[in-house]
């Protein structure tokens, strides 16, 4: 069965491998494998060890964003975010429910978040200390000018927090380059194609050093997960998803060996594939092909009576491809990823399969 969910992903077998033994998270072996894990991480960002650290926390992305939110973001900050799709909204909810303020700066869902539009907005309250940013921007599939628009907002003496949650290890990022970035957050089970289980924070030193005591959660304080691994030499504060940590170890060591351009040139040509089989067979990609980024494809659903998603995901989970099954845009559309341990040749016959479930639904009759 191969995962075209925009994460978890498919994992290859040895990183499947991996995960069938036990860990125990203290030994001072497994302590190593994390600090390389971490060192690993920390050279895909950019970042340099004294500059940046990777710190790694127990759980999915959000937890992960939320901490960054937290540590970095003071009470009385004030944090504007491009809203540009579902996560973006997910980013607004958790740092409003940390108790931060939020300026929400309204982003056509068919749109890339403007340079000009940013400024504007941050011109206009001088009280806004940061910017939250969605890279890659999984509910749509467009992906926004990260880069660019980190440059604009620490020119203006911001601060910049980026979800790469699904970018993190195949969209362009150097931090070294980007220093109003106090965060950037990441995913095991994204573009690092590891399972899922681990998030990082990839945070620069000074910054954290600054912000002790912001977080107001223990278990949420990226400051404290680094005080404790100076102290410990990368020792975890609580237990850790060891077994994803080791797997994920292993999926650093392929992405190394592919190369992170070659990685994003990879997904290009499964995105392209899945755009092009699908307009073949008939249907709408929710993007037009300029703003379609290379992570997930959105596909307008059929509008014929009788089509249901969870029908096409049915016909499709028994020719061997998981999609989502749910919808994350305001019209109905099926969303599939083009991310994981997956070539073009496998799109190429999801495609094929997505012909032949289509072709079961009463709606083709
Ligand atoms: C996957 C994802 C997240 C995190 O989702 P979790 O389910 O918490 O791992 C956050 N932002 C973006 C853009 C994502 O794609």
């Amino acid at each position: 069965m191969l995962l075209l969910t925009p994460g978890p992903v498919t994992t290859a077998d040895v990183v499947k491998q991996a995960l069938a033994q036990d860990y125990a998270p203290w030994d001072n072996d497994f302590r190593a494998i994390v600090r390389k894990l971490c060192a690993d991480i920390r050279e895909v960002a950019g970042g340099t060890p004294e500059t940046h650290v990777a710190l790694p926390l127990s759980g999915s992305g959000h937890f992960a964003l939320e901490a960054a939110v937290r540590t970095f973001v003071p009470a009385a900050g004030k944090i504007l975010i491009p809203q540009t799709g579902a996560y973006a909204a997910r980013l607004r909810r958790l740092a409003s429910e940390a108790g931060r303020t939020v300026v929400p700066l309204p982003v056509g869902s068919r749109e890339r978040t403007q340079a000009a539009a940013l400024a504007e907005a941050l011109c206009d309250d001088p009280r806004i200390t940061h910017v939250g940013l969605v890279y890659s921007e999984t509910g749509s599939g467009i992906c926004h000018d990260v880069p660019l628009l980190a440059q604009v907002a620490g020119g203006l003496g911001r601060r910049v927090i980026v979800d790469a949650v699904s970018a993190f290890g195949a969209l362009p990022l150097d931090v070294s380059d980007l220093p109003a970035v106090d965060a950037v957050v990441l995913t095991s089970n994204k573009c690092l194609e590891g399972p899922p289980g681990a998030a990082f924070a990839v945070c620069r030193i000074d910054r954290l050093e600054a912000s002790r005591g912001n977080a107001g959660s223990w278990s949420l304080d990226l400051a404290d997960i680094h005080e404790h691994g100076k102290t410990t030499n990368g020792g975890a504060r609580f237990t850790p998803p060891a077994p994803t940590l080791a797997a994920l170890s292993v999926a650093m060591d392929l992405h190394r060996q592919e190369g992170r351009a070659a990685r994003l040139a990879r997904y290009t040509v499964n995105q392209r594939t899945l755009y092009d089989g699908v307009r073949a067979l008939g249907l709408e990609p929710y993007l037009p092909t300029e703003l379609q980024g290379p992570i997930i494809v959105n596909v307008q659903a059929p509008t014929v009576p009788g089509w249901t998603l969870q029908g096409f995901v049915d016909g499709l989970k028994r020719r061997g491809f998981v999609i989502s099954n749910f919808y994350n845009t305001e019209e109905p559309t099926f969303r599939v990823g083009c991310i994981g341990a997956i070539t073009p040749d496998d799109m190429s016959r999801a495609v094929e399969a997505m012909g032949q479930a289509l072709s079961e639904l009463p709606i083709a009759a």
